[in-house]
């Protein structure tokens, strides 16, 4: 690698401060870290950029014949530290900045039947790295006072005619009296970088909308990740408080009076369904959605719609007239009775 190329590796013009090369290697090593970056190139990347941090930190060391200082935060990591020869032509990596813990807070969305299972969930983000130096502010404070307003916070603000007219909060120690130093562990931006994060989460079965969960990312120890769950909404279940599963579903009306077996969608897959012309409402037991966190399902309740045609045709008419010729109503059944009465009331009204 050419000096020209190490410049082009941390994205940097030629001739690039000490500072700026810094800056930019700190940068992309948060975003380049195995450990933070999945991709399959990470490493070979991380490589590179290392190599080329390290050239053009050796150049600048030689101009200015000054002791070589440690880029940042070195990390105890003692094979890294074995500095080869510069004419050998090897490589040797840089310390590493520890990696600060993640924590990371997000709204984690399912849909119904991602709740209902529950299981192993990678979960994909970018994840803003704070500047642990400043904690995420960009400054740190000088003992000295803020000099626009002396000190005092407040800067005087003038009318027309130069009188002080009242005051204002000073724009730059925002009201605290006190200089502000940017902080050179962030160059003043409160971040050290974004990194893509990808986390493999084991999770319960039966989450409900609006549930907090804490869950240790794992890997490096102070990592922390909450999710706040939020259940999308499902095109045919709707999912009650205490837990039970419903679906309003149509059927055919003609089906329904003959009892036939038809499919019903569940958070589980498809399943069969007698139908039965004395029900519109059917329960199916265990194939609702979980009580508890990994718990026994509840109740499935599936209201069937019979669906008639509005208008019947011919066809139609000639089957259903049949069908009403052939009914017979027995001694005893509630029609016959019905008519009996009718009968006897008539020949009253007529005597
Ligand atoms: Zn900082
Ligand atoms: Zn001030």
């Amino acid at each position: 690698m050419g000096t020209d190329d190490a410049y082009a590796e941390l994205g940097l013009a030629a001739g690039a401060s000490d500072h700026e090369i810094k800056a930019a290697w700190r940068r992309l090593v948060s975003q380049w870290h195995p450990d933070r970056n999945a991709s399959p190139q990470a490493l070979v990347r991380m490589q590179r950029i290392n190599t080329a941090f390290e050239l053009l930190r050796q150049g600048l060391e030689a101009d200015d014949a000054a002791p070589p200082a440690a880029p940042a935060q070195p990390a105890p990591q003692p094979a890294a530290r074995s500095a080869k020869p510069a004419s050998g032509g090897g490589w040797t990596q840089p310390p590493q900045p520890p990696r600060p813990p993640w924590h990371i807070e997000r709204k984690l969305k399912l849909t119904l039947e991602q709740a209902a299972a529950g299981g192993r969930m990678v979960l994909r983000g970018r994840h803003v790295e704070r500047c642990v130096a400043c904690e995420g502010v960009g400054f740190r404070h000088s003992p000295r006072p803020c000099e626009p307003c002396h000190g005092v916070g407040r800067i005087g603000r003038r009318n027309f005619f130069g009188w002080v007219a009242g005051f204002e909060t000073c724009g730059e120690c925002q009201g605290d009296g006190l200089a502000r130093l940017a902080c050179e562990a962030c160059d003043g931006q409160g971040e050290l970088g974004r990194c893509r994060y990808e986390i493999a989460v084991d999770l319960p079965a039966g989450l409900r909308d609006g549930e907090t969960l804490d869950l240790s990312a794992g890997g490096t120890q102070g990592d922390r990740l909450k999710l706040h769950v939020v259940l999308r909404e499902h095109p045919f279940f709707r999912l009650e408080a205490d837990g039970t599963l419903h679906c309003e579903m149509p059927v055919d009306g003609f089906l329904w009076m003959a009892n036939r077996w038809t499919d019903v969608p569940t958070l589980y897959g498809p399943q069969q369904l007698r139908l039965d012309r004395r029900h519109l409402r059917y329960r199916l037991r265990g194939q609702g959605f979980p009580k508890e966190h990994g718990g026994a399902r509840g109740h499935y309740i599936v209201d069937v719609k019979p669906l008639f045609p509005a208008q019947f045709t011919r066809e139609q008419e000639q089957l259903i007239e049949r069908l009403a010729a052939s009914q017979r109503h027995a001694p005893g059944t509630p029609l016959h009775e019905w008519q009996g009465k009718v009968a006897r009331w008539k020949a009253k009204v007529a005597g």
